[in-house]
């Protein structure tokens, strides 16, 4: 015995005899009320303070509350999930406590209640007298709950009743401290175990299914269970089952509400998975398993001994069923803090149900969502890509944080992917039989008891027989990614080496195999290592080297994971060519391609083949090209755009990215056909944000090389230039993503340097800024507000009378078309246009007005400064179209001669705005406009008056990827 495991003893002392409360036992009666959507309650919770020192206060949980207002963490949880259902409901469909109160049972004393958080979800109860140490003590709570409309787990549909998180429930105690923790869609919960009676009392013709045991009609027990859930609704249909597994004796039940034809397959799935997780953990723990199946249940959500699924295709059901059938091993009977460490149930359950259903579908669970023109062999499965994804856009977190700390999508990740492909990978090294073993002494060992995760880990590594800290201190406990590399084969000592590299900080064994003529000849695991190993080898007789083959692993670059001995690449990835597109492969390059057609007003029809290289989850590195042929200019145009990623380790920034871009098209001057040519290299920083925060910030720097032909009219003949323009931009953007009131910033600063008329060159310095501010004031109806402020801090053509031409470029523009696109940002169909559809496209950049005036009429243009302000909104109540009202206003200094002094106007316009697919696609009619516009409209038709805006920049699917917070 060593001093350290002495003190490490005398420490571990108090906790064990202060561990917390025992011999729980509720007793409720309760009554559903179905005319008022109520329940009426009255129960006893009887319980002994098992620590040495006396309780003056408990808690309980009343998370029934979290629907009452707007102001629970399940609300600003939902919005976050941009789920507005409940924060946006009827009081009507809203519920809660209506009455409750708290009296020691013996002595009848109401005793005083103090609520911990504003939605009255955490109520700390004074005892009179307080709790010895040893003392039992039984507690009556009287109340009634109005039943939400199902928003969350707990609530109804119709005559459909989901009766769960529903009784003021003891919060756990343990080490002297209380788990209070308020109701959450994601992330569960913790609970001591405890001894239920319930009888319930439903209207005639209702059916009941619930956790336990029916004894005797309407009265149920369940023992040694952490919660008590029961449905209810007059339409379901009843199916049950007797099955022995293991001379175990289970009694199955399906109740499937409306006898939805889809779930007519449940009982046999509820069967194979009891079997399954039997056959692989242990026995199921209890004596009855009941499925409810209802079309409004979403997902699905596990009990002890009971579940509700709602699935929509049947692969799904089965799956669901499997997963929480599971949950009675993971969570209930292994009641791990799931709020705390989802990862240890869900994880756990996860690797199992994933096992289950490659066993049944042999394919991973979900795959069969996406389309199967997505999928070939080698891409990454939906839940594997999804994983993959994060990873690499660096969005990821760590897999031991506490529920509410993760975004929706990092904690489908984190609690359940990464643990679950973790798991499969730590089962592929220790070996079936003794991973098996491992999960089978841990359920045997710790069932019924609340684990936590040093047990598992303690399991885990006394069965293996070696530490496992780079798995569950560096692999679960942290964002750090897996990255082994194959850097080398030669030939030493008779034999053969490899140098193998690990480019991260976790030392995870790696798998390396020597394959020939495609076969593995040889396969074996070198233990974790840092930086750089070299693994002797007594033959040589092989082609190529491959980590991790075909075996579920978490490294997150398969590109550095295979080197040949010989040949052009030794890389060894063969490319899979794919039409369209697809979800990425695991371990083969792609290159998907599509046919290619477009159209603008100078070059007609353009026809080609395009290609890229990175779809999801996205490269490293990505290209992606769009050559095509013009019918009309008789010459190759088109678009490309090259993107590395910058990684770095920093506090600030989440990752850097790399680019270049260039475009080449025709256009119109003077009637004649000329091309222009876009260069456009660019850095860009996103920086580090809060996952609950939905906001993306960035920062970039971009420098755009444009080069345009323009004819020279000489006295008889006309000859053709080209002309050289160089921009460029510095600009921080911030994107919020916030359901209710989304907030955009940008401000930029930019130089721009380009030919004049006279042969000299111009410039210009430039800042302007933006802000744009929406606001949900009703359920999908938004009121939107916008203000653009520019000022040339330096401009050599202020004092000229051009604006937006060839003479003067950069020019703010409070209505923004194709000539004023001096940059080449947007995509027109006729961008000199003057006439026709094509001269009535415009942008809603810079001033943000509607109006589509031409080029003819240089209205709203400044070589000095710009001002506006718009305002856009839903009307309140439902229509069919989407319908908005506009209203745009703006200032600019302006002249139109050089030899005027510049002289501030003033513009407004407003009228009516069609806008779909959330605005990359707007239609305007101005109803409104000030006299300087309204004139320029004077010879036109009702129809002509009409503008449209087609937002491409909304297409860019990687940027989407990099700029949308999940
Ligand atoms: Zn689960």
């Amino acid at each position: 015995l060593s001093i350290y495991s002495f003190v490490f003893f005398l420490l571990n002392i108090p906790a064990f005899s202060q561990n917390g409360i025992e011999g729980l036992h509720y007793d409720i009666q309760v009554r559903l009320d179905t005319s008022d959507h109520s329940l009426k309650a009255s129960q006893t919770v009887q319980f002994t303070n098992a620590t040495d020192k006396k309780l003056d206060v408990v808690y309980f949980h009343l998370w029934a509350n979290a629907y009452q207002d707007n102001y629970s963490p399940l609300v600003q949880q939902q919005l976050r999930m941009n789920n507005t259902s409940l924060h946006f409901a009827h009081k009507l469909n809203r519920g809660g406590y209506k009455a409750i109160q708290f009296s020691e049972t013996e002595t009848g004393n109401v005793l005083e209640v103090k609520y911990q958080d504003d939605s009255k979800e955490i109520a700390e109860i004074f005892l009179t007298k307080g709790l010895a140490a040893g003392e039992e003590i039984s507690i009556r709570v009287e109340y009634e709950i109005k039943i939400p409309r199902l928003y969350s787990r707990f609530g109804r549909r119709k005559n459909y009743y989901q009766i769960t998180q529903w009784y003021p429930k003891l919060a756990k105690f343990e080490d002297g401290i209380w788990h209070t923790m308020p109701y959450l869609d994601i992330g569960e919960f913790y609970s001591d175990f405890a001894n239920y009676n319930v009888s319930i009392d439903a209207p005639v013709g209702y059916e009941i299914a619930s956790t336990g045991v029916e004894n005797s009609k309407g009265k149920y027990s369940a023992n040694k269970v952490i919660d008590f859930a029961w449905f209810c609704s007059p339409k379901f249909k009843l199916a049950s089952k007797q099955v022995a597994i293991n001379s175990k004796v289970i009694e199955l039940q399906v109740y499937n509400y409306n006898s939805n034809p889809l779930f007519d397959n449940a009982m046999e799935f509820l069967e194979r998975s009891l079997r399954f997780y039997s056959e692989e953990v242990g026995d199921y723990p209890y004596t009855t398993m009941t499925l409810v199946l209802s079309e409004y249940a979403k997902g699905g959500m596990e009990y002890p001994s009971i579940t509700v699924i709602g699935a929509k295709d049947e692969e799904s059901l089965d799956h669901l069923v499997a997963h929480e059938v599971g949950h009675n091993w993971f969570y209930a009977a292994l009641a791990s803090n799931e709020r705390k460490h989802a990862w240890m149930d869900e994880g756990l359950n996860s690797f199992y149900d994933h096992k289950y259903h490659l066993k049944y579908y042999n394919d991973a669970p979900y795959n069969n969502l996406v389309p199967s023109y997505l999928r070939n062999a080698h891409a990454y499965n939906i839940l594997e890509a999804g994983f993959r994804g994060q990873e690499v856009l660096r969005k990821h977190q760590a897999s031991n944080l506490s529920s509410e700390l993760y975004s929706p999508l990092n904690y489908g990740i984190a609690a359940y992917q990464k643990p679950a492909v973790g798991y499969a990978f730590l089962e592929s090294y220790l070996g079936k039989k003794k991973f098996k073993q491992i999960v089978q002494s841990y359920y045997a060992k710790y069932a019924h008891t609340n684990v936590k995760p040093e047990e598992l880990q303690a399991e885990f590594e006394s069965g293996a027989n070696e530490n496992l800290d780079w798995f569950f201190k560096d692999y679960i406990g942290s964002e750090s990614q897996i990255d082994i590399s194959v850097n080398n084969i030669e030939n030493a000592n008779g034999g053969c080496q490899v140098e193998i590299e690990n480019k991260s900080s976790i030392d995870a064994p790696v798998q390396l195999s020597l394959l020939k003529e495609n076969a593995v000849v040889d396969s074996m695991w070198v233990a974790g290592f840092s930086g750089k190993k070299t693994v002797a080898l007594d033959q040589c007789d092989f082609e190529q080297v491959i980590l991790f083959n075909e075996i579920i692993n978490p490294d997150i670059n398969g590109t550095n994971n295979s080197l040949k001995k010989s040949g052009l690449f030794k890389k060894g990835q063969s490319t899979n060519f794919k039409l369209l597109g697809g979800i990425q492969s695991r371990n083969k390059r792609d290159l998907f391609y599509f046919p290619h057609a477009a159209f603008n007003a100078y070059d007609k029809l353009m026809l080609g083949v395009g290609f890229y290289n990175s779809s999801f989850p996205p490269k490293g590195f990505r290209f992606a090209f769009a050559p095509a042929y013009s019918f009309n200019a008789k010459q190759l145009v088109g678009f490309g755009l090259l993107e590395k990623d910058l990684l770095f380790d920093s506090e600030r920034f989440r990752k850097g990215i790399a680019s270049f871009g260039f475009k080449r098209y025709n256009y119109f001057d003077n009637g004649y056909q000329l091309h222009y040519a876009k260069f456009t290299p660019e850095l860009r920083f996103y920086f580090k944000t809060d996952p609950l925060v939905k906001t993306t910030k960035s920062l970039s720097l971009r420098v755009i090389n444009l080069i345009e032909e323009y004819p020279i009219f000489n006295e008889e003949s006309v000859s053709f230039d080209e002309t050289y323009s160089l921009y460029s931009e510095l600009k921080y953007s911030s994107n919020g993503q916030d359901v209710l009131a989304p907030v955009n910033f940008s401000a930029s600063l930019e130089y721009g340097n380009y030919d004049g008329f006279s042969g000299a060159r111009e410039n210009f310095l430039k800042i302007s800024s933006e802000y744009a501010y929406a606001y949900q004031f009703v359920k999908s109806k938004f009121f939107k507000f916008r203000l653009f402020g520019g000022y040339f801090l330096m401009n050599s053509q202020r004092e000229s009378g051009s604006m937006a031409s060839r003479f003067a470029r950069g020019s703010f523009s409070l209505m923004s078309q194709g000539f004023t696109d001096y940059k080449y940002d947007e995509t027109y169909l006729g961008r000199t246009n003057q006439t026709g559809v094509e001269s009535r496209q415009i942008s809603l950049t810079d001033g943000g007005f509607k109006d589509s005036p031409g080029s003819s009429y240089r209205i709203g243009l400044s070589n000095d400064y710009a001002l506006a302000m718009n305002v856009k909104t839903d009307f309140p109540f439902d229509v069919k179209i989407p319908i908005k009202l506009y209203f745009d206003m703006g200032a600019v200094s302006t002249k139109s001669t050089a030899v005027q002094e510049l002289k501030s106007k003033a513009y407004y316009s407003g009228g009516l705005a069609f806008e779909f697919l959330d605005e990359t696609i707007g239609i305007y009619l101005p109803l409104v406009q000030s006299t300087e516009i309204s004139d320029s409209y004077l010879d036109r038709t009702f129809l002509q008056k009409i503008s449209f805006t087609v937002n491409t920049r909304k297409f860019n699917f990687w940027r989407a990827m990099e700029e949308t917070s999940f």
